[in-house]
């Protein structure tokens, strides 16, 4: 398999260089070249299959002739032999046609951990067998922090450098980072909003020297690997509601597009997927650019669902050059508008096309607040404000109710467990495996939202190249 990118000038790439690399060198993003299709045979022979085995199944193609079949169907069983749920993304349901999928069962109760327990792994056999080390650099509103951690810590090869915008994370995510006590895990709290944080990690990208010098690739969701082994849990849910002879959607509460994106590339790869519904907070550019066409930059605000606390999401750009019919050129030029002006102008016709899939809602604070409550007094289910966000936008938006409804919990609640209680009146508890959170010591640094700073520090603390490279 070869990867582009979406604004067509960067070189074309296999999957291991894909991996490696993060963002493209002209500033887009990697996609397959083209997408692979499977059958509704191929579909059927996969049901009743292990999570690992659906895996291996869906990655397989993507991966190429970069990693042996064996190899691969080794790390995919021992990366989610850790879950703490049998079926790993297990359904629960919540009214007479629509569920839940909890992914929430990996070592940082988030979906992060779906793919980045994976891509640590994938990393790790790819660095190895090439010889190399890497400095991984990636911004985080909350969640893909502790999960990137999780998954690279106390690797060799690997330096990881997390920014985080300082004071607006949950007590709990923070702590998941800053109390990981290993000599390749470096946390910096920036002075600023997440987008702060996701520019400075993009300027460290697009300084070609510097990225070169310290071997620089990312984890964050614009690395294709991680929506790749999201499309597996799409899969998963699909063929246990009877795809692909029986159509479903999914609500999805959304942050950076990445989660719902690849609920977009499974359907490519032939899942009978109707309807895709995007759940957003007060941060709801993309409920706007669903609901109105209207895709313009607002200043970020704090709410109850932090890690959607965005206002670029940056893998809206996949879509946005499968809208463009894989134009490269004339979605590079959309993208540079829409950063010049702060507005994305897309036409009529193809916004039109992508409301034939998509819908959107949002949901204010008191919404969210509510919506806990709502659910738990309906199913007896507590969920976090995100998980929240997309159960809601579901029952609200869903177009056709005969059509079983996933929504996508993405967050355990004892994430955020003063919203959570707030709401509902009741403390959700962390499990056994996270107890002593509060008791562990923290390590982070301070950081000005300065990327002179930033290179700075990645220089003197990372041992690619360095003089701590002894
Ligand atoms: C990251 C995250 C999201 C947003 O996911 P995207 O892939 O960025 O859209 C939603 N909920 C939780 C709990 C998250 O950690």
């Amino acid at each position: 398999m070869r990867y582009v990118s979406t604004r067509g000038e960067a070189p074309e790439l296999d999957f291991g260089d894909v991996l490696l690399t993060g963002l493209a060198r002209d500033g887009g993003l990697y996609v397959p070249k083209q997408w692979p299709r499977f059958s509704g045979e191929e579909w059927r022979a996969l049901r009743g299959a292990t999570y690992a085995e659906i895996a291996l199944a869906v990655i397989k193609p993507f991966v190429g002739d970069t990693i042996y079949e064996s190899d691969l169907a080794d790390i995919l069983t021992d990366t989610y032999a850790g879950f703490d749920h049998d079926a790993v993304a297990p359904l629960k349901q919540l009214d007479h046609n629509s569920w839940v999928m909890e992914l929430f069962h990996g070592p940082t109760l988030s979906f992060k951990d779906y793919a980045l327990q994976f891509i640590g792994r994938m990393f790790d056999h790819v660095l190895k067998e090439r010889g190399e080390r890497i400095t991984i650099v990636g911004a985080t509103s909350g969640d893909t922090g502790s999960a990137a951690i999780e998954a690279c810590r106390d690797r060799d090869a690997i330096d990881i450098f997390i920014l985080h915008p300082d004071g607006r994370t949950s007590d709990v995510q923070r702590k998941q980072m800053t109390t990981v006590d290993s000599l390749n895990v470096h946390n910096l709290a920036v002075a600023g909003t997440f987008d702060d944080c996701q520019d400075l990690v993009k300027g460290l990208f697009n300084d070609i020297a510097f990225r070169d010098e310290v071997n620089l690739s990312a984890v964050n969701s614009i690395n294709w690997g991680r929506i790749m082994a999201q499309i597996v849990y799409y899969a998963h849910a699909s063929l246990a509601l009877g795809a692909p002879d029986r159509e479903i959607a999914f609500a999805v509460p959304t942050g950076n597009f990445g989660n719902v994106f690849a609920a977009y590339a499974a359907r490519e790869m032939g899942l009978p997927i109707a309807q895709l519904i995007v759940g957003a907070n007060e941060n709801d550019i993309l409920s706007r650019f669903f609901q109105d066409n209207d895709m313009s930059m607002r200043e970020v605000v704090p709410t109850l669902s932090p890690s959607m606390d965005i206002q670029v999401s940056s893998n809206f750009e996949r879509l946005l050059f499968e809208l463009m019919d894989r134009d490269g050129e004339a979605t590079s030029h959309l993208m540079q508008t829409f950063r010049a002006s702060g507005r994305l102008d897309l036409d009529e016709g193809r916004w039109r096309r992508a409301l034939g899939l998509f819908a959107a809602h949002r949901l204010s604070n008191e919404e969210s607040s509510a919506a806990m409550r709502g659910i738990h007094a309906a199913t007896g289910e507590l969920v976090d404000p995100h998980s929240a966000i997309g159960i809601v936008s579901g029952w609200t938006c869903r177009r056709d109710p005969s059509i079983p409804l996933v929504c996508v919990a993405t967050a355990h609640p004892a994430k955020f467990p003063d919203a959570v209680e707030e709401a509902t009146g009741i403390r959700p508890e962390l499990p056994n495996h996270l107890a002593d959170l509060f008791d562990r010591e923290e390590r982070f640094d301070r950081l000005r939202n300065n990327l002179g700073d930033l290179q700075a520090t990645v220089r003197r603390s990372n041992r690619v190249g360095g003089e701590q490279n002894a």
